[in-house]
Order: structure tokens, then C-alpha cells, then sequence
């Protein structure tokens, strides 16, 4: 089976109940929300709620992704699981054969994601599996270096996209497949130390491969200039009210930015592809929708309103972007 088992329970004090709904990749593996089992509440008037699908089923499903609106999380119970090993396995493949691939890779394996590098025409897949086998020798990070290495190429040849089209392309053609065995906060985690901005909306998932077609169009016929790839990744669904991923398969994309340069014009070329195709867009990172938006793709949004009017009819958790996306619906 490839969802993880409940094997141990966790007892976490004064911290956040993964108020916004994160996620690794996984067709069967829900996002760090769905493994919260109860939770501690402390509302605004001092009150103090335990929180469980049982006993409270609808406030808790408000209050397991709640953006921090309904209160404060003083204790959560996740649920987790013996240490565990993966075998990841990564290799290259031009995009449309990647994107055809794509429905079956994310359903034979237990983590299926890729990345597209703009202007390359090619993509790395990178696919998870559970193993005893023994531990694979740890590799150096190289993921910095092939960012830097992007970048420059964007400075050096951006003012002709197919050079560089042809200069990535030959570096891929020279990167073998890999595989690495080691147990799965090593495999699954990855240091990010080029400073970026990033939009990324979550899809149903049978969009996802024309979504991403859309965007690769986007950017390559405006001649945009990114360097950072392009992240493919899938989560289960779930029940929870403000989830990405209530009640649909999902697939998201991530677009990024070097921190050094505007964004605005790259992510507001790409958002209305993420909207056309009915995405969600993640709650920590960047969009533009309104309250009205957000009404429209969460079937529980108002239920949601409801509740937090309730706990917290004062609005005294409500911080300005907050207050204009709960309030004005
Ligand atoms: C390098 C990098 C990699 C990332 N990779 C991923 C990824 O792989 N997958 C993914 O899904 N996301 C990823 N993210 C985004 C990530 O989901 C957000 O950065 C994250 O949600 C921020 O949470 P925080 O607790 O650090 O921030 P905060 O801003 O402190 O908290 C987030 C929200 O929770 C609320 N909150 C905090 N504590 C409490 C509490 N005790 N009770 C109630 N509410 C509370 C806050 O009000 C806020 O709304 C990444 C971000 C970075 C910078």
C-alpha cells in the first residue's frame, strides 16, 4: 500500500496545524493537513476547543487548514510512522514524453514529480519507491550549482532562446539516470538556497498535462526570461474546507522567479492558464484572487465564513489580506 500507515501517533505543542494546507507529491499522498488527527484551538474570546473529525467534524475540518483566521493551535496530534527508506529514481526525457508518461507514473509509483527546464524542451522525472534495500552512498547537492548554471545561460544567451535551447539540450543529453536508496527525510528533501519568488496553483489533475503545455507555449512564444524550472507535482484529495485539494485528484504547478527581478509581468501571464483550467492557487504563495474567487472554488467557503464569524466575530486574527478575502465575500 502506498499511503502512509498511522503507525505512531505524535503529540506536537504550540505549533501550527499546517494552517495552509502543505504537500510533498504523491497520487495517493495527502497534503500535511490530512495527517493532523485532532488539534488544540484557542479562540478569540479565550476559549479553549479540542478538535477531532468524531466529536467536532465540521469545525474541525474548518480548522485543520484555517489560515490562522479561526485562532491559535496551541497542540496537534499528527499522524506518523516508523522510519522508512525510499528508492528514488531520476532521469531525463524530452516533455511530451514525460506528459504522456505522466498518468501512469503517477499512479505506479509512491512519489511521481517532475520538472521542466524552459527553453529545453526537456524535463528530469523523479519517481519514489518504499525498499529495505541498503543505502545508496549520499551525493553532493548539486541543485544549487545547476540553478547558478541556468542563470547564466539566461544572462549569457537570452537573446536568442534557440542557442540556448540548443546549449541545454546538450547538457541533458549528457546526464545519465540515477538511483539512490536512503531513508525518506534524505530523499524527499531538498536544500533551496537561490532566493526566488513562486506562484503555484493546485489542479484537477487530468488538466495538469494541457495546463502545462499552455504555460511552456506562454513563456517560450513571449520569450520570456526565467531560468528556474518548472515543478509537476500530484496530491490526494481530501475533506478539509479550505484544502487546494478538497474533493478532487490533484496535480500542481509551480512557476519561480529570481527574487532580483519582477515577477509581475512572467506570473500574470501565467495565472489566467492556472484559472482557465479551475486552480486553486497555494495559500502560501502568490496570487492575485479576490473573495469572490475563492467563493467559487471552495464549495465550503461560506460554511467556512460561518464558522470563523462565530469564533472570532470581532476579527481579531484577521490581518489585512485576510480581512479583505474573508470579509468581503
Ligand atoms: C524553500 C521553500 C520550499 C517550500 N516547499 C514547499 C513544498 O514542498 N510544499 C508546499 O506545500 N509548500 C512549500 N513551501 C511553502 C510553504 O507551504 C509555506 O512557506 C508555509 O506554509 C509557511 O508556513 P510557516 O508556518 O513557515 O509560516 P507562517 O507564515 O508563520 O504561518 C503560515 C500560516 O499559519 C498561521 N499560523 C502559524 N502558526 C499558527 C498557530 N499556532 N495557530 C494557528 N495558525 C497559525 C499563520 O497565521 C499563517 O497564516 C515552501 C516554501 C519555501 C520558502
Amino acid at each position: 500500500m502506498r499511503t502512509p500507515r498511522p503507525a505512531r501517533r505524535h503529540r506536537q505543542r504550540e505549533c501550527g496545524a499546517d494552517p495552509r494546507g502543505r504537500r510533498g507529491t504523491g497520487a495517493d499522498i495527502g497534503s500535511l493537513s490530512t495527517f493532523v488527527t485532532d488539534m488544540r484551538l484557542m479562540t478569540a474570546s479565550g476559549e479553549t476547543l479540542d478538535l477531532d473529525a468524531k466529536r467536532t467534524p465540521g469545525l474541525f475540518q474548518a480548522a485543520r487548514v484555517s489560515l490562522g483566521a479561526l485562532g491559535i493551535v496551541t497542540e496537534t496530534t499528527l499522524a506518523a510512522r516508523p522510519l522508512y527508506k525510499l528508492k528514488r529514481r531520476t532521469w531525463v526525457a524530452p516533455v511530451e514524453e514525460m506528459l504522456e508518461a505522466a498518468p501512469e507514473l503517477w499512479a505506479k509509483y509512491r512519489n511521481f514529480e517532475f520538472y521542466y527546464t524552459p527553453y529545453s524542451g526537456m524535463t528530469i522525472g523523479i519517481v519514489n519507491d518504499e525498499t529495505d534495500e541498503p543505502e545508496t552512498p549520499e551525493p553532493v547537492n548539486e541543485d544549487d550549482d545547476g540553478l547558478r548554471q541556468l542563470q547564466q545561460l539566461q544572462d549569457w544567451l537570452g537573446w536568442a532562446p534557440s542557442a540556448r535551447r540548443w546549449v541545454i539540450q546538450t547538457i541533458f543529453g549528457g546526464i545519465e539516470p540515477e538511483t539512490r536508496i536512503d531513508y525518506s527525510h534524505k530523499t524527499l528533501s531538498s536544500e533551496r538556497n537561490v532566493r526566488f519568488n513562486e506562484m503555484e496553483y493546485h489542479l484537477p489533475r487530468e488538466a495538469g498535462p494541457q495546463a502545462l503545455r499552455e504555460i511552456i507555449a506562454a513563456i517560450e512564444d513571449n520569450n520570456v526570461e526565467v531560468f528556474f524550472p518548472i515543478e509537476f507535482r500530484t496530491t490526494a484529495p481530501d475533506d478539509i474546507w479550505l484544502s487546494p485539494f478538497y474533493g478532487r485528484e490533484s496535480c500542481s504547478i509551480a512557476v519561480h522567479r529570481f527574487h532580483e527581478e519582477d515577477y509581475t509581468p512572467y506570473f500574470s501571464l501565467i495565472e489566467p492558464i492556472f484559472r482557465k483550467h479551475d486552480g486553486r492557487p497555494h495559500w502560501g504563495k502568490l496570487n492575485t484572487l479576490k473573495a469572490a474567487d475563492f467563493a467559487g472554488l471552495y464549495p465550503k467557503w461560506r460554511d467556512f465564513l460561518e464558522v470563523r464569524a462565530e469564533l472570532d466575530p470581532e476579527g481579531r486574527f484577521l490581518n489585512p489580506y485576510l480581512r479583505d478575502i474573508l470579509q468581503s465575500g
